[in-house]
């Protein structure tokens, strides 16, 4: 069985790599990428002469998909912890500790919070309403805590850490696709707090002491650069520069062909192939689905996309006073940035980059809220130090160097009845032979969910081609 993957992203590059492992032969795999280089949202770029991630920095350590995915290309050497796990919230014009053993910012002790919210805050988080009726469909996981445990934990607690992952509104984001947990709890009735404490409790058991997240030493970055020497090292072939334009079935139900054209529209250029995994983002998806499934492509187009910028610092260490690994900054407060990560508190590797300078990072922009994005580069690094400025207290030492990417439709939105939707598309491409999609749309936008994606799209081209 020959295959076209489409799009080489950490989706794309996976899906080749489990290809081979479930016994398709190498030179029978063939990644097409649109841009220069693969990886997709995972990226390295240097500031002030070093090398550092510009698009994904972490990957979650409670799934195993992307440490197993590490080790098998044997990159398991460059694999690494935090430095330091304790970050801030930057509430009320000052920097507060992130409440450990929280359920996405649902504190296991209304205690903990105190400060972050107010005494009236506290009490009303304390005083857990009953949601009216059995639950028992998908809602928006800050309707639902809003109702149950106040407005302003989600807009000071869930909305901040959601925001991280999913650049969502939680008053937006699907509870069942973002929060399962909680889903589970809410459908049964039960207690969020309690909820939040058996998460607690469960996190403690599996990875003591040692955190929730992994990196890579030298990046993030590296996992899609070395995923690709290791692939054209096996005979895969991985080309960048070449956009798949249009899919075309070629063959007959029985013996499913496809033909991919690609490159510009005066000169288009052609593969073939017996499958294809479509590996790509929903907006592109939707368009290459819309001829061969029609519902796909129609649910795939609707879904909205994040933007958001990443503003990256290199500033002189001498007078640089950056506490723990970073701040998450709630909406509520009219700040431009979300959330800044002191790459060098953060990452030992970072930190050991130079001497003389210390990384850090800003985020800017989210779901529905692009004004900033309009903005040039040089106003987005200005109101970066400034925010982060004001939010440490002090105002930074002198930016040596400074980086922005633009992630223009960076991230899927996951709405209120995402996973049915999703449920939709995949039965509507099961009834295309030879075709398959994975990616972040589908089963969360994190690395490790996006790996599992991946691989179980190999898996069932494997499966059905056998
Ligand atoms: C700023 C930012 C920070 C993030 N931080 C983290 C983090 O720290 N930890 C974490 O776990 N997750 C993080 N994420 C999420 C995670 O990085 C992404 O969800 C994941 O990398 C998506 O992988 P993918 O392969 O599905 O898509 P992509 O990375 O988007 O890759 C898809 C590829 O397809 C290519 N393509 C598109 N159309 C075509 C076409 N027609 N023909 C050929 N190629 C095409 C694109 O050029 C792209 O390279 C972050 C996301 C963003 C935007």
């Amino acid at each position: 069985m020959s295959v076209l993957v489409v799009g080489g992203g950490v989706a794309g590059l996976t899906a080749a790599w489990h290809l081979l492992s479930t016994g398709t032969p190498a030179s029978d795999i063939t990644v097409l990428e649109s841009s220069p280089r693969v990886g997709g949202k995972l990226a390295r770029a240097e500031v002030a002469g070093r090398l550092v991630d510009i698009g994904a920095e972490s990957m979650l350590a409670l799934r195993p998909e992307a440490r197993e995915l590490i080790e098998e290309i044997g990159l398991g050497d460059a694999l690494t912890v935090p430095a330091t796990t304790s970050a801030s919230i930057w509430s009320r014009d000052r920097l507060w500790p992130l409440p450990t053993g929280t359920l996405m910012g649902v504190p296991v002790d209304p205690e903990s919070v105190r400060g972050v919210l107010t005494d009236a805050e506290v009490a009303r988080l304390a005083d857990e309403q009953p949601w009216p009726e059995p639950l028992t469909d998908d809602i928006a996981v800050g309707e639902y805590l809003a109702h149950r445990l106040g407005d302003a934990v989600v807009d000071r607690l869930v909305e901040p850490l959601l925001g991280g992952v999913y650049a969502a509104s939680a008053r937006r984001l699907s509870m069942a696709a973002a929060v399962p947990m909680l889903y589970a709890v809410a459908r049964d009735g039960g207690s969020v707090t309690g909820a939040a404490a058996k998460a607690a409790a469960a996190r403690s058991g599996t990875r003591s002491g040692s955190g929730a997240f992994i990196g890579l030493t030298g990046g993030v970055g590296r996992l899609p650069e070395h995923l690709r020497d290791v692939l054209v090292g096996r005979g895969v072939t991985v080309e960048t520069g070449v956009t798949v334009r249009e899919l075309t079935a070629t063959g007959s139900p029985g013996r499913p062909q496809w033909e991919a054209t690609c490159g510009a529209v005066p000169t288009p250029a052609y593969r073939s192939a017996d499958a294809v995994v479509l590996a790509v983002p929903p907006p592109a998806a939707a368009r290459l689905l819309a001829p061969l499934a029609p519902v796909a492509g129609e649910i795939l187009g609707g879904i909205d996309m994040a933007s958001m910028a990443i503003v990256t610092l290199a500033v002189e260490r001498r007078g640089a006073d950056l506490p723990g690994s970073g701040f998450l900054v709630p909406d509520v407060d009219g700040r431009t940035i979300k959330a800044s990560t002191f790459s060098s508190g953060k990452w030992a590797w970072v930190d050991a980059l130079d001497e003389d300078l210390v990384f850090l990072r800003a985020s800017i922009g989210r779901a529905g809220d692009v004004t900033a994005l309009q903005w040039p580069d040089a106003d987005l690094v200005d109101v970066a130090v400034r925010e982060v400025g004001e939010a440490v207290g002090a105002p930074l030492p002198r930016v040596v160097d400074s980086h922005v990417q633009r992630w223009g439709g960076g991230l899927p939105q996951y709405a209120v009845g995402h996973l049915g939707r999703i449920a939709q598309v995949e039965a509507a491409v099961a009834r295309v032979p030879g075709l398959e999609v994975c990616g972040a749309a589908y089963g969360g936008v994190g690395i490790p969910a996006v790996i599992a994606s991946a691989r179980a799209a190999a898996e069932r081209l494997t499966r059905g081609s056998s």
